[in-house]
């Protein structure tokens, strides 16, 4: 039994390891055989009944693999037996990532009433080519229709994930679908940029060299492409794949639940390869969800790794999260773990020329141009090499 005590607000994560089928880029853990859902969804209110926490929570977040896959009733117990189990805020942020191959209007306003507060639709692209090459498995009219029926069922806070670098993709095509997008008026977009993770199909067919994957310049202006058009549009970027609509004040669409995950707040995961995080411990479920269900299904928690973050790591972590955020590193939090002042610690980097340009500084936080935001890794990078 897990029993966890840090102050609140705390995040729930719910992975649900299903898909219909395997998307080319993805790296996310999921199987195809559908026959053991009734099994997870069983294995999972073990693993939430076996987890106490002292913790008070305002997010929940059903991510996966394609949650949509399972029937609405389904997605209904969980919120239901997570609200059993934990305390959870009155103005608890509920988020459901949707794959728009697997919704119907119905199953829409089946969310709305269970208590969905929020829904994810995984757009990728509004072009059928792009999505048959990234093996999606609906059409652009299918998200078209998910994201109308989804406002139609009531919700108030719509997201859309976009992909952008896809080969032969120009920046014509790329302002098309962000235009596209923003004429549904969603109140957040993610715009993720095509990797090639290792051990994808993708990153297979990339070493056989069946498609020659994009230059990291044309990749960089896709990226400042999107910034522009969409702060234009009143979308301003809070971290380095999203954007939220403004409204009245700047942080009111953004995602609250991925933001406690760029700033120290802890989270407890639930289903196969969640993370777990209580600040200084890092835990992960089995990525295998037979190994998962056989340890909830024998008393034990489907814990494959526990890490307690040495101060070092901690730090890195700080450093190389805040940097991927508007806001950057905070120089409070930073310097409640280091023993050396900020701004003594990277000197050498605030006062270099060619970083000044890529960096801002203020008492609080110390974060990354837009210029500086395409070259993310190296100048993180440079950052970590000083702790
Ligand atoms: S639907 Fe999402 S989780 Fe499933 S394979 Fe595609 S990208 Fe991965």
């Amino acid at each position: 039994m897990a029993f966890l005590t840090n102050p609140p607000p705390a995040g729930i994560y719910i992975h649900i390891p299903f898909c219909a089928q395997k998307c080319l880029y993805c790296d996310f853990y999921s199987i195809t055989d559908q026959s053991l859902q009734e099994a997870f969804v069983a294995a999972l209110f073990r693993e939430i009944a076996a987890t106490k926490s002292l913790l008070s929570f305002d997010t929940l977040y059903i991510g996966g693999g394609t949650p949509s896959i399972l029937p609405a009733h389904q997605i209904g117990r969980i919120i239901e037996r997570i609200s059993e189990q934990f305390n959870l805020e009155e103005s608890t942020e509920i988020t459901l990532e949707v794959n728009p191959g697997t919704v119907t209007r119905q199953a829409l306003k089946a969310y709305r009433q269970c208590g969905v507060t929020r829904l994810n639709i995984g757009v990728q692209s509004f072009q059928d080519s792009h999505l048959q090459w990234l093996g999606r498995i609906h059409s652009a009219d299918a998200a078209i229709d998910a994201i109308l029926w989804a406002r139609a069922a009531g919700f108030e806070q719509i997201g859309m994930d976009l992909i952008y670098g896809i080969p032969g993709q120009s920046r014509q095509a790329w302002l098309a679908d962000l235009r596209l997008a923003l004429s549904f008026e969603p109140e957040h977009l993610s715009c993720y940029m095509l990797t090639c993770e290792p051990e994808t199909p993708l990153d297979r067919m990339r070493r056989h060299q069946v498609f020659e994957a994009m230059t990291d310049g044309d990749v960089c202006d896709l990226f400042e492409t999107t910034v522009t058009e969409l702060s234009g549009n009143g979308y301003p970027l809070y971290e380095i794949s999203n954007f939220a609509r403004k409204d009245n004040s700047p942080d009111a669409n953004r995602s609250r639940h991925n933001q406690k995950y760029w700033t120290d707040v802890p989270y407890l995961g639930f289903g196969p390869a969640a993370h777990s995080y209580l600040n200084p411990v890092r835990y992960r479920n089995h990525r295998d969800i037979n190994a998962y269900m056989s340890d909830l299904n024998s008393g034990a928690l489907p814990m494959a790794e526990k890490e307690t973050l040495s101060v070092e790591q901690q730090l890195m972590e700080t450093v190389f999260l805040g940097l991927r955020t508007r806001e950057g590193i905070s120089i409070r939090r930073f310097e409640e773990k280091s023993d050396r002042p900020f701004n003594i610690l990277f000197q050498d980097i605030l006062t270099d020329p060619e970083l000044k340009k890529l960096i801002m500084l203020t008492p609080e936080h110390c974060s990354l141009t837009c210029q500086g935001m395409m070259v993310l890794d190296s100048i993180a990078g440079i950052f970590v090499d000083r702790i």
